[in-house]
């Protein structure tokens, strides 16, 4: 478990849909992507017509699943839910296309992991509200078409470039969405926090929005930690100092770092000189698995500029050296 972790939890789904916008006015920062958005729902609203499929692209926690339930409700329409990993073959896509109502929003969650027949099933719906239900096998195999309502689809993925062309070529609207600058965290965390009933001055939102990594997720969670040690340990006001103790005991730094990073960081600067040194060697340095240093705790370190990933290894910045309080080591040679 991992406070920084950007993934949903079950408390976050347990208090998530309390704490998501309900419209656009209410979604916080992507100005450009509301923007533009707005004039697409608006105008297939005044045409009384539905909504062009959406690809959202984006880290998770980022306000994809929020943004979907939106454009349902926009759009007055019934919205429903799934992911490409829950759907295994083509038949339980067809399965779900063709229990759609008319207008209905289909939200698909990591539109890139759904099988390859799956996904051609996907893009000719897309097009033509139609797909083709094979039954029987072998040479008595027949197509049968089958009709679908209207419907709009909302593909979530981490990166647009995970999917194949033909599918991403059929999404009429495409946004991508950022990290969130401090600021708009602040705003996240102080509606959360009217929300929750939590009394939060100025100086501890911002306290907090600083170490949530640009994510409204972890924004959120965080300030339930922050919470918890207010109410315990102080008079239940947020305040900076409260903060910044309750995120000390979760070892949760400054930046946003967790023991994690810090581990591996600290490992790259005082056992490696600040590399470079190869990702096999510095996850056995550090006791953990290869995978879990580089998808786990490394792009944020990339993203913060305190590490990089060359061809000779991993790379620690100055900033690395400045952030954990060291000085660099004399570079050796002329
Ligand atoms: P994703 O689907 O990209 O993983 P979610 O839509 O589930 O992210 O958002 C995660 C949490 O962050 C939700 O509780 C949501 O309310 C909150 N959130 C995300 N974006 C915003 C935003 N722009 N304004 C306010 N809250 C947000």
């Amino acid at each position: 478990y991992r406070l920084v972790g950007a993934g949903a939890d079950g408390e976050d789904r347990t208090v998530e849909a309390a704490l998501r916008p309900m419209d656009l006015d209410e979604f916080i920062g992507q100005e450009r992507v509301r923007e533009q958005l707005n004039l697409m729902l608006r105008a297939a609203r005044a045409r009384g017509a539905t909504a062009d499929h959406v690809l959202l692209s984006g880290a998770p926690g980022l306000g994809k699943t929020t943004l979907s339930m939106i454009i349902a409700a926009e759009m007055d329409a019934p919205l429903r839910i799934t992911s490409g990993p829950a759907i295994e073959h083509a038949g339980d896509l067809a399965a779900v296309l063709s229990s759609l109502t008319g207008g209905e929003v289909l939200f698909l969650d990591e539109i890139h992991r759904m099988s390859r027949p799956a996904e051609e099933m996907l893009y000719m719906a897309m097009e033509d509200f139609r797909v083709d239900v094979v039954v029987g096998t072998g040479l008595g195999a027949t197509a049968i078409p089958l009709e679908l309502p209207p419907f709009t689809l909302v593909g979530a993925t981490t990166r647009a470039g995970l999917l194949v062309p033909p599918l991403r070529d059929r999404f009429g609207f495409t946004a991508h969405l950022e990290f969130y600058a401090p600021a708009e965290l602040e705003r996240v965390i102080h509606r959360s926090a009217r929300l929750l009933d939590v009394a939060i001055e100025p100086e501890g939102a911002a306290e907090i929005a600083g170490r949530s990594r640009g994510t409204p997720r972890i924004a959120n969670r965080l300030l339930r930690r922050v919470r918890d040690y207010a109410q315990v340990k102080a008079d239940g006001v947020v305040t900076r100092e409260v903060a910044s103790a309750a995120l000390a005991v979760y070892e949760i730094d400054g930046r946003g770092l967790d023991r994690l990073d810090r581990t591996v960081l600290g490992a790259l600067l005082g056992l490696f000189g600040g590399g470079p040194v190869g990702l096999s060697t510095l996850a056995v340095a550090v006791g953990e698995e290869r995978e879990t240093v580089e998808e786990v705790a490394e792009p944020f370190l990339v993203r913060e500029g305190l590490l990089a990933r060359t061809p000779r290894g991993r790379v620690a910045t100055p900033a690395a050296w400045a952030h954990l309080g060291l000085a660099p080591l004399p570079q050796g040679g002329s």
